[in-house]
């Protein structure tokens, strides 16, 4: 039976760059040598991570002055290392969920932090609009994707000082204006790679300028200094990530993946909307996320939430259950995600809702 992957992260890669990544594995570039057993600085891997550091500028059109590192760590080491470099008096956060909140706590062993709006109050469903930012701040950081309950920030925000956001979810599914940032970082596994190494655009001119001392590996300025390869980088995901960045480029780039995804969450939301058995958690349309997407069953039918599930996965739905801080169902509709395993998801709720 066909599976259509909805895993929320690690999740679905383009089918292509699974091959070509199982390829290098077995015989990199022709050498006789797999993937992993070669040097990180071996003449064939430099290459890799030069053009992959290049398609991430291109696609993303990333000003001068930028740097893209591959470190190891994930998201949530970057929730750390970002006070630890840019931190110095005062910061301020957006808080619209758990990853938001874990970004938040690091903070507080560097300096003050203001959390400028929160949606606890109502488990994340929306995104805060009004709000001040203070204008001392050393930075504004914001999760432009909350993976867990299903809200987006479709446009980049207009902030009195840097942004600093955490795309872990949704890079490269829109274009974004890059220089209203001094960091954008996330770990790869949601949009770009196979889990194991975390991208990290950087404005060089932002740094250095905290007076605390910074341990080596935490130091961003060691990872451009050393071209991400202050230690060993994650080779293989790195490898992946590229394959990915190829594909992305060959499909037409973010504006492309933007319609796509655009698309796909218009025709689940629509089905979601308009089923007597579903409905989404996020009420508020310019919040709703196009790569998770988050429905619960409707009070009348909450006891079949199992049956539903039981239904799905055995017509091929992978990865569906919502997470397991807010319970119902969450579709991610990644960039290779296919627009038919969406219309293969609608057809499950459409027929569930004859039987009932
Ligand atoms: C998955 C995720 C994280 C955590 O990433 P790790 O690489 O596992 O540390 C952080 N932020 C967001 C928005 C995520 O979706």
């Amino acid at each position: 039976m066909k599976k259509h992957n909805f895993n929320a992260g690690p999740s679905i890669l383009p089918r292509e760059v699974i091959e070509k990544t199982a390829d290098a594995i077995l015989d990199f570039n022709g050498s006789g040598l797999s993937l992993m057993e070669i040097s990180h600085r071996a003449k064939d891997f430099q290459p890799v991570v030069d053009e992959a550091v290049a398609l991430f500028k291109e696609l993303l059109n990333i000003p001068e002055g930028y740097s893209v590192l591959f470190l190891g760590g994930g998201a949530s080491l970057e929730f750390c290392m970002i006070p630890f470099n840019f931190l110095e008096k005062k910061a301020a956060y957006l808080n619209t969920g758990v990853w938001a909140k874990k970004a938040m706590k690091e903070a507080k062993a560097f300096g003050e932090v203001v959390e400028v709006a929160s949606s606890a109050e109502s488990t994340y469903t929306y995104i805060p609009k009004d709000y001040v930012i203070p204008t001392d701040a050393d930075y504004f950081h914001i999760t432009t994707n909350n993976t867990i309950y299903g809200t987006e920030l479709h446009k980049d925000l207009d902030s009195p000082v840097p942004m600093i956001a955490d795309m872990s979810s949704d890079i490269f599914s829109r274009p974004i204006d890059v220089s209203k940032y001094i960091c954008i970082y996330g770990g790869a596994q949601k949009n770009l790679a196979p889990a194991g190494v975390t991208f990290v655009i950087i404005k060089n001119d932002a740094l250095g300028k905290v007076s605390r001392y910074i341990p080596t590996m935490l130091n961003y300025q060691t990872h451009i200094d050393n071209g991400s390869m202050f230690n060993t980088p994650p080779v293989v995901p790195i490898y992946s990530a590229l394959l990915t960045l190829r594909w992305i480029k060959a499909q037409g780039g973010v504006e492309a993946m933007q319609q796509r995804a655009k698309e796909k969450a218009e025709l689940l939301y629509t089905e979601i909307d308009r089923n007597k058995m579903f409905r989404g958690t996020v009420n508020n349309n310019e919040d709703r996320s196009y790569m998770n997407i988050c429905f619960i069953m409707n009070d009348e039918y909450k006891d079949l939430e199992a049956d539903f599930m039981k239904f799905a996965t055995g017509r091929g739905m992978v990865g569906i259950k919502g997470h397991r801080s807010v319970g119902g169902f969450r579709a991610s509709c990644y960039n290779a995600l296919p627009k038919e395993s969406v219309q293969a998801l609608i057809d499950c709720m459409q027929e569930f809702e004859k039987l009932h």
